[in-house]
């Protein structure tokens, strides 16, 4: 287990003793999927970057130092975590796990690459945001899953419960299609593309990084957690770390926060950007006042149903894994709920497969995740030190509205028709959640509700908006309102999830921002 960033000094670092230059022109805050993304494109131009990462860097994928459990694609890893969670009201914990590490959640995510439907994007554009049509993200989403090496799995490849769930959906009205990330597809199944190399999980570091680490005008720094951006007046003139040398601070006059969901926001507020009440009361003086920083938190809401398993899934799962090696997740199927405003806002995806980390009992399970959720949390710091951990107000969560229940409820319907009208049923074995069909309408929703979990995919705290829109941290280009020099480019400035797994919707944004900054200094 890795366990954290760096040492607990407090003290301010002179001369000789830094780790970090004195002065760059960029700092990039926060080493993960568009981190990685971000300081390459700004790097390949030419310009003189500083990419900043609190977990360690572990070189290039060919220096062979990376730990195994990060490089295996077949199940996510928290070896590698920010710890950050809540406590459930009936007392469990609720996590959110998030990478710390280069390479970010891309290094220990389940690879899964989705580019979601062409609504998601052109509802941005409705929003006032018109660089962001699906038109013009569409050809960022081709090289962000181009870089990332993507591959789909052929049938072939599929384990024995993923290919009987891809056999089944067609009989209850969801066909088979060749492309989910086709963005006009509606409902449909098929098996997904994954971000797997070689057997490797091939992550944001390797596909971005890697080609152009030995860049003379590119410093990567793991180990150093950012503090927050110095500021003068409202210009951007630095950042302050802590490494495990001290505190430092660089000089830089543009600072770009690719921190993550949670991260960016926290780094916003002890800089003293966000709503003045909340940043004071976490202890920090207010410099700038954008209330929007922290808030629109959304993710997937997602719950699990688990089965038994058989004799014969497990014998034969056995068997075929003597011969391949494959993620536990490879199928979805995209399904409408009845309140569905568009093509469809559901993922159903059976998890459990072949996996040198699975023992037995083997844990068969079919997810259900609602995809256009309404229910929103929010991020805030409990404290000016760098080295608390974000805290997750997860209202999003634990308090889904009416509508978000209904879908969920609807989504369980559609993986129960499945199993109950196809031999997946028999071999999956029994359903192991509480409540049963004919379970009254309270029940069920209640049971929704004590089960919720999240599909990995935060967004929204750093929320981009047009012209007019007064709660946008952002504008369409990422620089931060009322703040010169200071820009976000990571999954917090997506007004809305899309209908997709955010890996590589976030690094098609990110290329998108970092391309237009590489234009406006040429
Ligand atoms: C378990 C899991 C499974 C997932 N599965 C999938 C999947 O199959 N497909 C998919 O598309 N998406 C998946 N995702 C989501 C996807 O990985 C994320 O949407 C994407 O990585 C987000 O990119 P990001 O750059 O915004 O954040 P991240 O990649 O999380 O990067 C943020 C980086 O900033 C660093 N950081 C934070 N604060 C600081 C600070 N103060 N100073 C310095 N560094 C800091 C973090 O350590 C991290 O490296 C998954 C995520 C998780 C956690």
């Amino acid at each position: 287990m890795y366990s954290g960033g760096c040492r607990l000094s407090s003290e301010r670092v002179n001369g000789g003793d830094r780790l970090l230059p004195i002065e760059v022109g960029t700092v990039v805050a926060g080493g993960g999927t568009t981190g990685a993304v971000v300081a390459a494109t700004l790097a390949a131009a030419g310009e003189s970057v500083l990419l900043l990462e609190a977990g360690p860097d572990y070189g290039p994928f060919d220096a062979a130092r990376w730990p195994r459990e990060l490089l295996d694609p077949s199940d996510t890893t928290t070896s590698h975590d920010w710890n950050i969670g809540v406590r459930r009201p009936s007392g469990g914990l609720l996590a959110f796990e998030r990478g710390r590490v280069i390479g970010g959640s891309s290094a220990v995510n389940g690879c899964v690459v989705s580019w979601g439907c062409r609504a998601d994007y052109d509802n941005w554009v409705r929003a006032g945001l018109h660089a962001w049509s699906a038109e013009r993200l569409e050809p960022l989403l081709r090289t962000a899953t181009a870089t990332l090496r993507s591959r789909r799995y052929g049938l072939a490849e599929l384990t024995p419960f993923q290919r009987l769930w891809h056999a089944s959906a067609p009989s209850v009205g969801i066909p088979a299609v060749a492309d989910l990330n086709d963005l006009d597809g509606a409902s449909g199944i098929a098996p997904s593309e994954f971000n797997v190399a070689e057997g490797v999980r091939w992550n944001a570091s390797f596909a971005f990084l890697d080609p152009v680490r030995q860049r003379n005008n590119l410093t990567i720094v793991g180990g150093c957690v950012v503090d927050r951006v110095l500021l003068d007046g409202t210009r951007v003139h630095g950042i302050r770390a802590v490494t495990n040398a001290g505190i430092e601070d660089v000089a830089a006059g543009r600072a770009i926060l690719t921190a993550g969901t949670y991260g960016s926001p926290a780094i916003l507020m002890r800089s003293g950007i966000g709503d003045p009440a909340s940043v004071a009361r976490a202890g920090v003086t207010p410099v700038v006042e954008l209330p929007g920083v922290g808030r629109n938190l959304q993710d997937h809401l997602a719950v699990m149903l688990r089965y038994t398993g058989t004799p014969r899934l497990v014998r034969e799962t056995v068997q075929f894994a003597r011969h391949h090696r494959s993620p536990h997740e490879q199928v979805i199927a995209k399904a409408r709920s009845s309140v569905s405003r568009g093509p469809f806002d559901l993922h159903l995806y059976p998890v459990g497969g072949a996996s040198a980390n699975w023992r037995e009992p083997w844990k068969w399970k079919v997810g259900i995740a609602l995809l256009q959720p309404t229910a929103r949390g929010h991020v805030s710091i409990a404290t000016p030190d760098p080295r608390s951990a974000p805290t997750v107000d997860a209202r999003h969560i634990l308090d889904p509205s009416a509508d978000d229940l209904k879908a969920l409820a609807d989504g369980i319907e559609i993986a129960r028709s499945i199993t109950a009208a196809t031999q997946v049923g028999q071999t999956l074995g029994q359903e192991l959640s509480r409540w049963r069909a004919g379970s009254s309408r309270s029940h069920v929703r209640g049971w929704i509700r004590e089960n919720l979990v999240h599909y990995h995919h935060p967004v929204g705290t750093c929320r981009m908006g047009g012209p007019g829109d007064a709660d946008a941290v952002v504008d369409a280009a990422g620089a931060v309102r009322g703040v010169s020099g200071l820009f976000v480019a990571d999954c917090s400035v997506m007004p809305r999830v899309p209908r997709a797994n955010t890996n590589v919707p976030a690094a098609a944004l990110a290329l998108g921002i970092a391309q237009r900054l590489t234009r406006a200094s040429t």
